[in-house]
């Protein structure tokens, strides 16, 4: 267990949590190298002996730190962004195992990408096909490219983060996928080499997964017969990880399938995993700054917020919260786990039956994947530290933000009429 109790105190591998928050302070988000390692392994292990790629999706948690141990494990990047290909330049990541998807890339990132020699592009639009065939022009390099295609796959998710549907931005649509691949085909400057969907995150059964691979599948067929043959065949990520009482399917589940539909064709295999790689080793540390008792309710006010830890919020998405020090005569209440940010969306956690005082130390579970990466400086609340743990030792991989970081970048005008 990455996150267990010893004597009485919640630990994360071989080190207690409150000796983590008393050297770094809070809020702080620490992670588990061996929990990102374990994940990592069970792709690896669910893939064995097909020819595949793990592209790590790298908003999920873009620390260099957490790009560098991917990239020593031979993964690859879904990156969603220019500054995301830089990260994982900077992290030792190889380019030519990075896809780059999104629909809004611009010309400037697109250019970026082909100068670093990425995998593939993962087009999203035919208006995106002709840039990206105008900049290969320029720039005299061929760009390899994909479509990414909307299975319309209901994944059953939150409807925020359902992604194949026909009302959702992303992707072509499955019925113009053919069309644009022979349009593409015919371009001088662009070279296909995949196919690619994302149906959406947080999945936890298998049947929409193994929909969408079906249906694509069934399309790089068709375009086979029709002279046009990728390399690989990217099926997203959107592997769901249990913060509560889900049940997610296992990875070696999700891909069963889909290996079996694979069987005899030799196109690569990639995924893009973001959450099932680090969601469930990180935490997010707080401490409790006041108890407080209402009519209604009882509230945890804590030091750590929606800037801190959007899910909440943003999804009314459910985070497990465990008191760090369990104390034999501590009494339990149920709280609102609050931040101090002046919004009344601003929650971590609502009812929970908690032991805390004021000064408590509280970890908020599951933190590791769309924590930190959407943090924000909303109330000028500078960012939370980061900490990896392996084994006893801890490393800083962030420091905590200063206020004076908040405002660097900012200017006072002087007016001609001052
Ligand atoms: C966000 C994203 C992923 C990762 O999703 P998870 O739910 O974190 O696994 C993979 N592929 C694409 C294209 C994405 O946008």
């Amino acid at each position: 267990m990455v996150f267990h109790y010893r004597e009485g105190s919640l630990h994360i591998e071989q080190v207690p949590l409150e000796k983590i928050a008393r050297r770094f302070g809070t809020p702080c988000y620490v992670y588990s190298r061996a929990a990102i390692e374990h994940a990592y392994d069970e792709f690896e292990l669910a893939l064995k002996g097909r020819k595949s790629l793990i592209c790590y999706s790298v908003k999920a948690n873009p620390n260099l730190a957490v790009l560098a141990l991917m990239a020593q494990r031979g993964a690859g990047f879904d990156i969603v962004s220019g500054g995301e290909l830089r990260r994982v330049l900077a992290a030792g990541g190889d380019p030519r195992k990075v896809v780059f998807s999104g629909v809004g890339k611009t010309e400037a990132e697109i250019e970026s990408a082909l100068r670093a020699g990425i995998l593939s592009l993962n087009l999203e639009s035919e208006a995106e096909l002709e840039r990206v065939d105008r900049v290969a022009q320029r720039l005299r390099r061929r760009a390899p490219v994909a479509f990414r295609v909307n299975p319309d796959v209901d994944p059953g998710t939150h409807p925020y983060i359902s992604t194949g549907l026909k009302q959702n931005k992303f992707g072509v649509a499955y019925e113009d996928a053919e069309r644009l691949y022979r349009d593409a085909a015919r371009r001088k400057w662009i070279r296909l080499v995949g196919i690619g969907c994302h149906i959406g995150s947080q999945i936890t059964s298998i049947a929409p997964f193994v929909d969408a691979a079906g249906r694509l599948i069934a399309l790089t067929e068709r375009l086979a017969n029709a002279g046009i043959r990728l390399r690989h065949i990217d099926l997203g990520g959107g592997f769901g990880i249990r913060y509560s009482n889900e049940d997610p399917a296992t990875v070696a589940e999700f891909l069963d399938g889909t290996l079996g539909m694979l069987a005899d064709r030799s196109e690569v295999l990639i995924v893009d995993p973001g959450r099932a790689l680090v969601g469930n080793s990180g935490a997010l540390l707080a401490r409790v700054e006041y108890v407080k008792r209402g009519e209604a309710r009882n509230f945890l006010v804590v030091d750590a917020a929606m800037n801190d830890l959007l899910r909440p919020s943003l999804y009314d998405a459910w985070h497990e919260v465990r008191t760090v020090c369990e104390a034999p005569d501590a009494v339990e209440d149920c709280y609102d786990v609050v931040g101090p940010v002046c919004e009344s969306g601003d929650f971590l956690a609502h009812e929970r039956r908690l032991a805390a005082k004021t000064g408590d130390l509280l970890a908020i579970l599951s933190a590791g994947a769309y924590g930190m990466s959407m943090s924000s400086n909303y109330n000028s609340r500078p960012r939370a530290a980061e900490v990896m743990v392996s084994g006893r030792t801890v490393k800083l991989i962030r420091r905590r933000e200063t206020v004076r970081d908040l405002f660097a970048l900012e200017s006072i005008p002087r007016w001609k009429e001052d």
